[in-house]
């Protein structure tokens, strides 16, 4: 099948090269370009681990199930809009809570079958009050929109923090353990068939781990019962576009775990 003009720009703005799909090899790959286009690139470039996306069998990973942690500040049995008031009213790290224009709640549909989770809000997320709307939210976009996804009907988007850190730290340990029963709380009511962990701090945070990404890539993990794939945050990938195509692998891998075919 040849692939739209619309979906070849998407593809080469995120730096993916138009690979030949070996037959039935990885399913959900956008599409197969027809035998004249080149390059001859393999489908699949070296990854980080010899578990091949498309086949979601779970790995030795760090399959750390932090449902032990409990949910803070009493949101367990809140609701959609009692949990939006709650972290809009929020003030437990009071450093954060000081300089933000406004909490980053999170966008999206609030059943979405995919949950991407980053790390914390940046200047223009804390001005326009939504997550990743900057340059890396740009390149989250096409991310999606190469998987057929829409930020607004298709996935929900929250962060570890729900504050901006000053001078984009990484949030310290007491901030991200502050605003955990946030996420948590937001994981249940979406009940996601799919969490993407985009950047290390977000990884390390639902896997509790303190490995490093590259080793946290690659594999299956789940947070509680769910399917978790680690990639890179598009912050970093406007850094290294060469790791793009090794994000784009993150995402089918992410994408063999939903139950039905997208949009079934
Ligand atoms: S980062 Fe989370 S826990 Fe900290 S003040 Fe903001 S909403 Fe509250």
């Amino acid at each position: 099948m040849e692939l739209s003009a619309r979906k070849r720009r998407i593809l080469a703005d995120m730096g993916i090269p138009i690979w030949r799909a070996r037959d039935g090899a990885f399913p959900g790959l956008p599409a197969a370009v027809p035998a004249a286009d080149p390059p001859a690139a393999p489908l699949m470039p070296e990854v980080e681990s010899a578990q091949a996306p498309g086949a979601p069998s779970e790995t030795s990973g760090p399959l750390v199930s932090p449902a032990d942690v409990p949910v803070e500040g009493g949101v367990a049995a809140l609701d959609w809009p009692e949990l939006e008031a709650r972290v809009r009213d929020c003030t437990a790290c009071a450093e954060l809570a000081a300089q933000r224009t406004q909490t980053v709640f999170g966008v999206g549909d609030r059943r979405a079958r995919w949950l991407f989770v980053g790390e914390a809000p940046g200047a223009e997320e804390d001005r326009r009050g939504e997550p990743f709307v900057g340059r890396a939210g740009q390149l989250l976009d096409s991310m999606l929109a190469a998987l057929g996804l829409d930020r607004r009907q298709d996935v929900f988007i929250a962060n570890v923090l729900k504050c901006r850190p000053p001078n984009n730290r990484d949030p310290s340990p007491d901030e991200s353990r502050a605003c955990r029963g946030f996420l948590d709380r937001q994981i249940e009511l979406v009940q996601p068939e799919v969490i993407v962990a985009l950047g290390r701090i977000a990884a390390q945070h639902l896997l509790g781990t303190d490995q490093p990404l590259g080793r946290m890539r690659g594999s299956l993990h789940r947070y509680r019962e769910v399917p978790l794939v680690v990639t890179y945050h598009p912050a970093y990938l406007l850094r290294k576009p060469q790791d793009k195509a090794k994000a784009w692998q993150d995402l089918q891998r992410a994408r063999a775990c939903l139950t039905s075919a997208p949009g079934g």
